[in-house]
């Protein structure tokens, strides 16, 4: 790799310890003024990462002014993300990273792929479907994915080794990439410094609550598909056996989905086995629901998917609440409580979640 992969690949180890013998402080990089380009550069990638895609910018090997600007305006951006640490903030701008560099490396070469990933301790080899995978590099990649087709048991094992195309090996390679961007995020930055990135942090701000009250913010830290309420579970196991939903179901689902925290891409991913799945319509359908046209949608209240029928085996939890998302944060509260009654620990614990979400 050289430094203009360092430039587009910025969290890779090479790139670090090119920034290292560049000798560039923290501090030279926020005061300098030969690093306004890479600080209002970095101040674009967390605005862009806020709007949803992070572009990377077209890049020659010869020049070598864009190639510093872009690798510096990567720890720039880290910075402001860490001066405005804010949970939302954070998880859209690792995400966008690594989406944004999935989209290079889609495009990429094996040879490419194969030093890429090596960087990340994982060594696929070529194979007639693009590339194997040791099944223990599959499992810790695609962990984090929740559509089956990711599961290891819905793959073929071949002397412990899983074919992957090579946009799904990139697809993997984005989860390492979002846990690595992810690290040390939000990171200790001292107050005087801080105070010098004002000028940049005010429009990020703006920008991000303006999203914010568009897109509304998930309330929950995580996605755990074991703790959904079993009408939720039905329907996506509907959805993944290729069962078609009822319009009503459909739309429950993905508003559930969203308010959680899933991402519109994990959500269209799902719906890829529906008989009718037209990639396109998915994902208009699935943004309108998440709010691009202006209204973020609630899910439906228990009363109303009884009404439609799509209240499925309703269990001993139901009985307690009235609404979907109140069963799910219910179940995160006593998982929460058991793992620190486990671990000893109880003095963190929080009261008991009431079932008052509100109707639609
Ligand atoms: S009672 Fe509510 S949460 Fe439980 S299955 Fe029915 S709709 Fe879903």
């Amino acid at each position: 790799m050289d430094e203009k992969d360092f430039a587009l690949y910025p969290y890779i180890s090479g790139a670090s310890l090119h920034v290292k013998s560049l000798g560039m402080s923290l501090d030279r990089l926020v005061t300098s003024r030969a690093m306004e380009s890479a600080r209002v550069r970095g101040k674009e990638r967390v605005l862009q990462a806020i709007e949803g895609e992070l572009t990377k910018p077209n890049i020659s090997s010869s020049d070598e002014q864009k190639i510093l600007l872009e690798l510096l305006s990567y720890p720039f951006s880290r910075i402001l993300v860490s001066c405005i640490d804010d949970a939302f903030l954070t998880r859209r701008y690792c995400l966008a990273e690594a989406v944004a560099s999935y989209r290079l490396l889609k495009m990429q070469k094996h040879d490419f792929l194969m030093e890429f990933a090596s960087d990340f301790e994982v060594y696929p080899d070529e194979s007639e479907t693009g590339f194997k995978l040791h099944f223990s590099s599959y499992i810790r990649m695609a962990s984090s994915l929740k559509a089956m087709e990711w599961k290891l048991v819905n793959r073929k094992l071949r002397h412990g080794n899983v074919n992957v195309s090579k946009e799904e090996l990139a697809r993997l390679l984005q989860e390492l990439i979002k846990t690595r961007v992810e690290h040390n995020l939000p990171m200790a930055v001292p107050d005087e410094l801080a105070e010098k990135c004002e000028p940049y942090l005010k429009e990020i701000r703006e920008f991000l609550e303006e999203r914010k009250s568009t897109f509304g913010e998930s309330e929950f830290e995580s996605v755990e598909t074991d703790l959904f309420p079993p009408c939720v579970t039905h329907a996506i196991a509907n959805t993944q056996a290729g069962v078609n939903l009822a319009h009503s179901m459909r739309f429950a689902m993905t508003a559930f989905l969203l308010t959680i925290g899933m991402s519109v891409d994990d959500i269209i991913n799902m719906f890829g086995t529906s008989p009718d799945f037209d990639v396109e319509k998915a994902r208009y359908q699935v943004e309108h629901i998440a709010g691009s046209s202006g209204t973020h949608y609630k899910p439906p209240s228990c009363s109303t998917m009884q009404t439609y029928g799509n209240c499925y085996a309703p269990d001993d939890m139901c009985k307690k609440i009235s609404h979907p998302l109140n069963y799910y944060s219910r179940k995160l509260w006593f998982k929460k409580r058991d793992a620190q009654r486990n671990s000893g620990n109880q003095t963190a614990e929080k009261p008991e979640p009431v079932g008052n979400t509100t109707e639609e």
